[in-house]
C-alpha cells in the first residue's frame, strides 16, 4: 500500500513510518548528534550527495526525517523542514526569499512576533515590510511594490479570526511573480491546505494543533517545489535552527491524533461560538462556522472545518473581559492555542502587546477582544465554566 497517498486519517498514523530490524510500532528516537561513516570513502560520498547517508544532527537525522516526511504528505508538498519553534519557521521563510532592499506585504493581523521580528530585527538588514488587511484583494494588489518578494497570509488570521481567500492570493501572487507563503497554523493540514490552493510555502507552528499537548515547542516548514525545499533547507542548516530528535518524536506522536482532536474541538467550538452569540453580555462573535462571520463564504469554501479558535468581544469592553478572565476556572488563563485544554487569552495585553495602539487599531486587535481557544472537555463543563464567570460582570 501507498502510504502517501493514502487517504488523510491513514496518512496521519503511518506516513513516515521508518522499517527498522525490530519491528517498531513507533519512530525510534536517534538522539545522537553525529553518524560514523562505513569508510573514508563513504563519508566523502555523504558529504559530496552521492550518498543519502546521515551525516549530523544538524543537517539530518532519521526522527526528524520522518516527522518531515509524515507533515508533507500531509500537507502534498514536496519536502518539509522541520525548526526548533514556529518563529524558527518564520525567519527562515523571510531570510530564506528575501535579500537587503526587498518587501514583503502581509497580513496586518498576524501572530504579533512574526511581525515584530520583522519591523524592530529585520529592518536593520533592509528588510520592508507591509501590513494590510488581506481580505480585501484590492488591497493587496495596491500594497505590491517593484521590490516585493513575498505575500505572506495567516488565515485565519491571529486573532481576528479575519479569514483571507488564498485561492485569489495565489493569482495575485503569481501575476506579479512573488512567492506566496502562509501560515497555517490556525488550521492544521487538517482542516486547509494551502499548498493545494497555490502557495509556494506552508508553515505550522507545531506547538499548536500538530503536537496538540502543549508540551513542545517546534515548527515546520513545508514547499511545493524541490527548488525552494532545497534552497530553504540549506537556510535552516546553516543557521541552526533545526529540531532535537526528542522533540520530533514527540510531535510525531503528538500528531498522530490530530483528526480526532480536532473533530471534538471544533464540535466543542461550534457550541461555544452559539452560546456567546446568544449571550446578553456578549456584544459581538466571531467563528468561522457563524453565518455572521464576514468572510463566511470563502471560509466554506477553502476550509474543510471551521476549527476551534473563537474571537469575542463583551459589551463592557476590557474591564469586563477582565472579570471574566478571573473568573473561569475549567479554561487556563495562558497564551497559545490548538491543545486538548481550553485557553482564554487577551491579545491587546497578551499576545499582541508589543504591536502599537494605532497599528491594533488597524487591525481589528480591539480592547475587548477576547481570545478563546476550545479544547476536548466536555461541552457542558466549557459552556458552564463560561456562564459563571460572564455572570460576574
Ligand atoms: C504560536 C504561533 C506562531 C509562533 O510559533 P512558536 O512555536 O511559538 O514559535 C506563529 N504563528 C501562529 C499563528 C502562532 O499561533
Amino acid at each position: 500500500m501507498n502510504i502517501e497517498k493514502s487517504s488523510f486519517n491513514t496518512k496521519l498514523i503511518h506516513a513516515g513510518e521508518i522499517e527498522d530490524q525490530f519491528g517498531s510500532a513507533t519512530v525510534p528516537i536517534y538522539q545522537t548528534s553525529t553518524f560514523s561513516f562505513k569508510s573514508a570513502e563513504h563519508g566523502a560520498k555523504c558529504f559530496s550527495g552521492e550518498d543519502d547517508g546521515y551525516i549530523y544532527t544538524r543537517i539530518a537525522n532519521p526522527t526528524i526525517d520522518a516527522l518531515e516526511r509524515q507533515v508533507a504528505a500531509l500537507e502534498n508538498g514536496y519536502g518539509a523542514i522541520a525548526v526548533g519553534s514556529g518563529m524558527a519557521a518564520a525567519t527562515t521563510i523571510y531570510l530564506s526569499l528575501m535579500s537587503s532592499g526587498d518587501h514583503i506585504v502581509s497580513t496586518d493581523a498576524i501572530y504579533g512576533p512574526a511581525r515584530s521580528v520583522m519591523e524592530k530585527q529585520f529592518v536593520r538588514f533592509g528588510l520592508e515590510s507591509t501590513y494590510i488587511n488581506t481580505t480585501d484583494a484590492e488591497t493587496i494588489e495596491k500594497a505590491i511594490r517593484p521590490n516585493t518578494k513575498v505575500l505572506y497570509i495567516e488565515t485565519p488570521a491571529n486573532p481576528t479570526i479575519d479569514i483571507t481567500d488564498l485561492k485569489a492570493c495565489a493569482e495575485i501572487a503569481h501575476k506579479h511573480g512573488i512567492k506566496l507563503v502562509v501560515d497555517n497554523t490556525f488550521c492544521s493540514p487538517y482542516l486547509q491546505n494551502p499548498l493545494d490552493l497555490g502557495a509556494d510555502v506552508v508553515f505550522h507552528s507545531m506547538t499548536k494543533f500538530i503536537n496538540g499537548h502543549a508540551d513542545i515547542v517546534a515548527g515546520v516548514i513545508i514547499t511545493k517545489e524541490e527548488q525552494l525545499y532545497k534552497q530553504i533547507r540549506n537556510m535552516m542548516v546553516l543557521m541552526g535552527c533545526n529540531m532535537d530528535p526528542h522533540q520530533a518524536y514527540l510531535v510525531h506522536r503528538g500528531l498522530k491524533t490530530l483528526a480526532v482532536r480536532i473533530d471534538r474541538a471544533q464540535e466543542n467550538a461550534m457550541k461555544v461560538a452559539q452560546f456567546l452569540e446568544n449571550h446578553s453580555k456578549v456584544e459581538w462573535v466571531k467563528y468561522p462556522g457563524l453565518k455572521s462571520h464576514p468572510q463566511y463564504e470563502i471560509g466554506k469554501a477553502q476550509m474543510k472545518g471551521d476549527g476551534s479558535m473563537i474571537s469575542f468581544g463583551l459589551k463592557k469592553g476590557f474591564e469586563a473581559a477582565k472579570i471574566l478572565m478571573d473568573n473561569v476556572h475549567l479554561a487556563l488563563l495562558a497564551v497559545s492555542l490548538g491543545g486538548i485544554e481550553t485557553l482564554i487569552q487577551h491579545p491587546a495585553s497578551m499576545t499582541h502587546a508589543k504591536v502599537s495602539a494605532a497599528d491594533k487599531q488597524k487591525a481589528g486587535i480591539t480592547d475587548d477582544l477576547v481570545r478563546f481557544a476550545v479544547g476536548i472537555e466536555h461541552i457542558d463543563d466549557i459552556i458552564d465554566d463560561l456562564k459563571n464567570g460572564l455572570e460576574k460582570i
